[in-house]
């Protein structure tokens, strides 16, 4: 058996059999069945030979070879399916890439939450507004976002839609970057129109004029890189809505197993990671490089079978483990997990989302995130890392290219009465622009120290 694949108490579909959480109620199960037959027809969108050489470059991760970035919205909505939205994430990522290779001395490797980021958890099945009670909105996979009863509706026709589109976001980021947009001789096509008066641009300016003197230097010396043309991006989501992975999963006969062909890394959230449930289930069959999302009141007891389940060959590259305690709770809640997992010689790969543990709602109804509690968090996962002698191999955060005010604080010092300038998520506040980049300097800060 390995990784359970070869196993044959396993299917695509056993899942089933478990308790799944945070699934919508399909009206019609005619309707699905047929829907999800479509879906199954449908050709993949990533193949099983990116899918390995992802998982060989987080087994480099681990080693501490490579630093990961995973970053991208919150949720996807097809309305925002469109070139300048694409391509202004795209740029940010690797603005922010570039600030990590100058910094680290590292490859950094660049996963996007992207091309199938469109399934959300929700608190609750339904949502109250003036005494009408309707299904929640689970991302437009499911149903959508207006409150009348005709957009709620869970619509099977929406798994074919989130593939398509998908597939054409898929298709946008693969010709950017095999066209040369991600050359490091051209970090000028990344430039964002309004990113001229940032605060940060200077900084920002030096590291990109010395990284092109360096590589001019090498290439009057070894003539052109090839490597330096061309960057990889892989894709991630949550694989929340079972009735999509399970039609998307197909079997490779040449690698001997399965795999979900719709993503790179799927992973499985905080609310859906139950050891008996059915996500852990449907991911222990498949061969992709996986992720699971830790909060603060998992305990150390609860996370070694789950790492278990998940990895039961301790396989490299397999397992990420991506906290996100919140900047009040991280102190007290990873160091034991950081401190079993070692003892246990359990492979993993360790990464911070500084993101989920700090959301609060202000007293003007936002829902927001402060740079300061997002820094913090990020601050301290490097110094518990760096005392428990494990390592932070990562980050995963929420983030646009967009000029949206969603989180306060950062290089503007936005404050809670500029939230109502550019709010425009769906679900949780991102990261602009200036706050990303402004990260990515703070990573290489504690990096090198
Ligand atoms: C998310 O990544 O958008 C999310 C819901 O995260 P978590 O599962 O960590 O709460
Ligand atoms: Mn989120």
């Amino acid at each position: 058996m390995s990784n359970g694949t070869q196993s044959e108490d396993w299917a695509p579909s056993s899942w089933q059999q478990r308790r799944a959480l945070q699934q919508p109620h399909y009206e019609d199960a005619a309707e699905l069945a047929q829907a999800t037959a479509q879906l199954a027809q449908l050709p993949p969108l990533v193949t099983s030979w990116e899918v390995l050489a992802l998982k060989q470059a987080l087994a480099e991760a681990q080693e501490g070879k490579r630093f990961l970035l995973q970053g991208g919205d919150c949720a996807e909505s097809f309305a925002d399916c469109s070139s300048p939205i694409i391509s202004n994430r795209l740029k940010v990522l690797l603005q922010m890439s570039l600030v990590l290779v100058h910094g680290l001395k590292q490859p950094v490797l660049r996963v996007g939450r992207f091309a199938g980021q469109y399934a959300k958890p929700r608190s609750a099945d339904t949502e109250t507004r003036d005494g009408v009670a309707l299904p929640s909105f689970r991302g437009d996979v499911v149903n959508g976002p207006e409150f009348t009863p005709a957009a709620r509706r869970a619509d099977p026709q929406r798994l074919i839609r989130a593939h398509a589109h998908s597939a054409l976001t898929m298709n946008f980021v693969r010709a950017l970057i095999d066209g040369g947009f991600a050359d490091l001789h051209h970090p000028e096509y990344w430039d964002l129109a309004w990113v001229e008066h940032s605060p940060l641009a200077a900084e920002y300016r030096r590291m990109v004029a010395g990284i092109g003197d360096s590589l001019r230097f090498m290439e009057t010396l070894a003539g052109p890189i090839a490597g330096f043309t061309k960057v990889d991006f892989f894709t991630s989501h949550e694989a929340l809505l079972l009735h999509y992975e399970q039609a998307v999963t197909r079997q490779v006969p040449r690698h001997r197993g399965w795999f979900n062909l719709s993503t790179h890394f799927p992973w499985i959230g905080m609310r859906t990671a139950a050891l008996d449930g059915a996500h852990v289930e449907y991911f222990r069959g498949i061969r992709n490089p996986i992720a699971v999302k830790v909060g603060p009141s998992v305990t150390p007891d609860q996370l070694l079978p789950l790492i278990d389940a998940l990895n039961p060959q301790n396989e490299a590259g397999r397992l990420t483990l991506i906290h996100r305690m919140g900047n009040a709770k991280i102190a007290e809640a990873l160091p034991p997990l950081l401190q079993a997992v070692m003892r246990d010689g359990r492979r993993v790969l360790w990464v911070a989302d500084p993101m989920h543990g700090n959301t609060e709602s202000t007293s003007n109804g936002y829902k927001t995130r402060r740079f300061d509690n997002i820094r913090g968090e990020l601050d301290q996962a490097f110094d518990i890392h760096a005392a428990a002698g494990t390592r932070l191999g990562g980050v995963h955060l929420e983030l646009t290219g967009e000029d949206v005010t969603e989180c306060t604080g950062g290089a503007r010092g936005l404050s809670e009465a500029d939230l109502q300038r550019a709010y425009k998520s769906m679900v949780d506040p991102r990261l602009n622009y200036e706050q990303s980049l402004e990260l990515a300097m703070l990573i290489v800060r504690k990096s090198v120290g």
